[in-house]
């Protein structure tokens, strides 16, 4: 899952973009609303994190061009306390769901959890397929209720294709939601992770659709 932090405030930027990676997401920043704007309109991001009050750009500003230029990523926005005005500017012009400043990060990680779920259509913070379940709260997977050891890039990897359980996923969006904008990407290392995944799981979820993609799916679904 990648998230796109656009804050002007350096130190609440570096808390969230830290809180978040330590919280297993991918996450890319931006310091003002143009940056913001135009990398939310470039990069495929699963949930974005918008403040207002932005240099260059404001954040409804950036949240509407976003939507007319028809992106869909879920978009939390931070709001100054008791702007109540702000709040139902953010929304009319596209946001999902606002948290007040100062905050917790916790709530605001809480949040970004819950906007990944529900535009992956789920209803808990618990992912299952067949044996194996994906707690998105505690970021651990149990398959048979034992819990496997996996390292950040495995559990994103398996995260990504747990909320999007069904479908087939190609490697180029897998990459595309798994580095950040600097990384110097090479589809053909999905492969090798994807390999010892399946490995450590034991279990027969992870299935590769030959010249499409990835899918996570049942046991007895797979092909
Ligand atoms: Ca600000």
């Amino acid at each position: 899952m990648r998230i796109l932090v656009v804050e002007d405030d350096p130190d609440l930027n570096r808390q969230l973009v830290s809180a978040l990676a330590d919280a297993g997401y991918v996450v890319d920043k931006a310091m003002d609303g143009e940056e913001g704007c135009y990398l939310g309109e470039t990069e495929p991001y699963d949930a974005v994190v918008l403040d207002l009050g932005l240099p260059v750009l404001d954040g409804v500003s950036v949240l509407e061009k976003w939507r007319r230029a028809g992106k869909k990523m879920p978009v939390l926005i931070l709001t100054a306390r008791d702007r109540w005005s702000d709040k139902v500017a953010g929304f009319d012009a596209g946001a999902d769901d606002y948290v007040a400043k100062p905050f917790h990060m916790e709530e605001v990680l809480a949040r970004v959890r819950a906007l990944l779920r529900r535009s992956a259509g789920h209803a808990t913070s618990e992912l299952t397929c067949g044996p194996m379940v994906l707690d998105t709260k505690s970021a651990r997977v149990t398959v048979n209720g034992t819990a496997i050891k996996l390292t950040s890039l495995e559990f994103r990897l398996l995260a990504y294709l747990m909320h999007h359980g069904g479908k087939v996923v190609s490697r180029t969006e897998l990459v595309e939601h798994l580095y950040d904008q600097d990384f110097d990407r090479d589809s053909n290392t999905i492969e090798v992770f994807v390999g010892r995944l399946r490995k450590k799981l034991g279990v027969d979820v992870l299935h590769t659709i030959r010249g499409m993609g990835y899918c996570v799916s049942e046991p007895d679904n797979a092909n």
